[in-house]
């Protein structure tokens, strides 16, 4: 399986990769910016290079880079909109450095201008930056429709794909938590949730989970994340997720409230699972 976390991007590729080794992952997220946006680190390619052999070596699955969660290519003030493009280019460009990985964002909030607006401006944004021969897959998370997001519903993520020149690029990740706070009912009837991105969106689309608990109840538009077993979601229901046919695949990424001690122990009781 592949499993792993939400890891601090500040010391570089090989400090990541090593220090999910360290914790039993072998795979990893990591911000590609400040997650409040800003100019990237240069890329030292000794580094990339060095991240690729020991990723090779240790077996690891794709890891995820994801957005600046300030990034809103939906947003109705044309200089948020111009920087979520620069921002997601200039992403795009870096990550061909460490090819055949994933980029996530965060679809976007419509800021009051509604949902088809929303969605038409992120497709515009995407066929922006997407280019012919990337070697990234980009994913959509699937948001848990807090004030204005877009993505709280499977069909506005199979909106945007739709209206997506380069589609093949595309992908969603979904987080369990968004999901559940979005309404869709991961507890009691997982297979009746997947069935319903199966038919909305397609599972072959799925490329990625985001494994989290949640601090609310189901369809609470919320989006607070907890550790696993400590909220609504519970234990026996995340593991049910991390051993269906349909998802045990996956890369999956932990981004609970833990420093690396609670996230190595939340790994181990998923890889104990799976096995
Ligand atoms: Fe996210
Ligand atoms: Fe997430
Ligand atoms: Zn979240």
């Amino acid at each position: 399986m592949y499993v792993g976390c939400h890891l601090s991007a500040s010391k570089g590729y090989l400090h990541m990769a090593k220090e999910a080794v360290s914790i039993g992952a072998n795979t990893f997220q990591y911000f590609t910016r400040n997650p409040r946006g800003g100019n990237a680190k240069a890329l030292d390619p000794k580094d990339t290079e060095a991240f690729r052999a020991f990723a090779g070596e240790h077996g690891f699955g794709q890891v995820l880079a994801h957005a600046p969660y300030t990034l809103n290519g939906c947003s109705a003030d044309p200089g948020v909109r111009d920087f979520a493009r620069r921002t997601m280019a200039d992403d795009l460009q870096r990550l061909e450095a460490t090819p055949g990985n994933l980029y996530n964002f965060h679809p976007g909030s419509h800021v009051g201008q509604g949902t088809e607006t929303g969605i038409a401006l992120i497709a515009d944004m995407l066929n922006a930056v997407l280019f012919e021969d990337m070697h990234t897959t980009v994913l959509l998370e699937t948001m848990a429709g807090k004030g204005s997001e877009i993505g709280g519903r499977f069909e506005e993520l199979r909106a945007i794909i739709d209206r997506t020149e380069r589609a093949d690029c595309l992908g969603v990740c979904l987080d369990t938590c968004h999901v559940h706070d979005a309404g869709y009912n991961i507890v009691n009837d997982l297979d009746g949730v997947l069935a319903e991105f199966d038919r909305v969106i397609g599972l072959d689309r799925l490329r990625a989970l985001h494994i989290n608990d949640s601090k609310n109840p189901q369809g609470a538009r919320k989006d607070r994340h907890e550790k696993l077993g400590e909220g609504h979601i519970g234990l026996e229901a995340i593991l049910r997720i991390v051993e269906h046919p349909a998802l045990r695949r996956l890369p999956m990424l932990l981004e609970t409230p833990n420093e690396l001690d609670g996230y190595a122990k939340e790994i181990a009781i998923l890889k104990e699972r799976h096995a």
